[in-house]
């Protein structure tokens, strides 16, 4: 674990709220889902209901929040991102389809980025950040993440405060599963042995993850998915999480690209060799 870090205005720990607008992408991946639009119903929730819900949450309580968009979903809900950037929100890349880049070869991997990154710039959107499909990365992304001028990963499960990757500009900023809402309500009708779990329970495990987190000066990266989250009895949940960390004066709440900025600049991170 890296040294206590101080963060802004004498907060004691940092939050980022940060929202992977997967849409219909991430049920297209799979051939016979493109082929379902019940399937793909799921997703398509996200732009017609659930992202103007979340963002009037957010503008009520003032916080600017991070959203990682896949190029193709840009490309299929452009007044989506839109509305996101007018807003003033952050956008960051989250691949172009939502294919693992595990799962690629090393040219498909460099054009999914490419793809990406050209996807979000039609719709006005310059991603400064990365995070993979399902936080999937390749033995090679992190240097391709480098090599295409973007400043920061929000994937890896290894630390709970910012670090460098070694031999990069790329600050990492860690993420785990305790904190993303994919865990307790991701769902679909092809497999009944996953079970949803209730908003109270998934909030149960939350608060005693970020609690944790704020007592070792931690950064605490909350990942949801509006498909998920944005359900009408999910968002009261959603919105007390929000109205916690603002109203606590001792957590920084900020972008994921601030965070990574803010780490860059005053708290030294240490670099790691973590992908090699
Ligand atoms: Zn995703």
């Amino acid at each position: 674990m890296t040294a206590a870090a101080p963060w802004p205005e004498g907060c004691a720990s940092a939050t980022c709220f940060t929202f992977d607008l997967d849409g219909e992408e991430v049920w297209r991946v799979d051939e016979e889902g493109a082929r379902r639009p019940g399937v793909r119903s799921l997703g398509a929730y996200e732009a017609a209901v659930a992202l103007p819900l979340i963002l009037e949450l957010l503008e009520r309580h003032r916080v600017t929040a991070t959203f990682f968009v896949p190029g193709r979903e840009a490309e299929r809900q452009p007044a989506a991102v839109e509305s996101i950037l007018a807003a003033g929100h952050e956008v960051g890349h989250h691949g172009h389809t939502h294919r693992s880049p595990a799962s690629l070869d090393p040219d498909e991997e460099e054009d999914e980025l490419a793809a990406g990154l050209a996807a979000l710039a039609r719709v006005g959107a310059t991603p400064t950040g990365y995070r993979a499909p399902n936080w999937d990365l390749s033995e090679r992304s992190v240097g391709l993440v480098a090599a295409a001028g973007l400043r920061y990963s929000s994937n890896l499960m290894n630390d709970i405060r910012p670090f460098l990757h070694a031999g990069t500009e790329v600050i990492e900023l860690p993420v785990h599963w305790l904190l993303d809402d994919a865990p307790y309500f991701w769902f679909s009708g092809d497999n009944f042995e996953r079970c949803l779990r209730s908003a109270a329970e998934a909030g149960q495990v939350i608060d005693e993850e970020r609690a944790g987190l704020a007592a070792l000066g931690g950064l605490a990266m909350l990942t949801f998915h509006p498909q998920l989250i944005g359900r009408p009895g999910r968002l009261p949940l959603l919105e007390r999480l929000i109205a916690d960390a603002v109203a606590d004066p001792t957590v920084w709440v900020a972008t994921a690209g601030a965070v990574a900025e803010f780490a860059r600049r005053e708290q030294d991170p240490a670099p790691r060799e973590v992908v090699v």
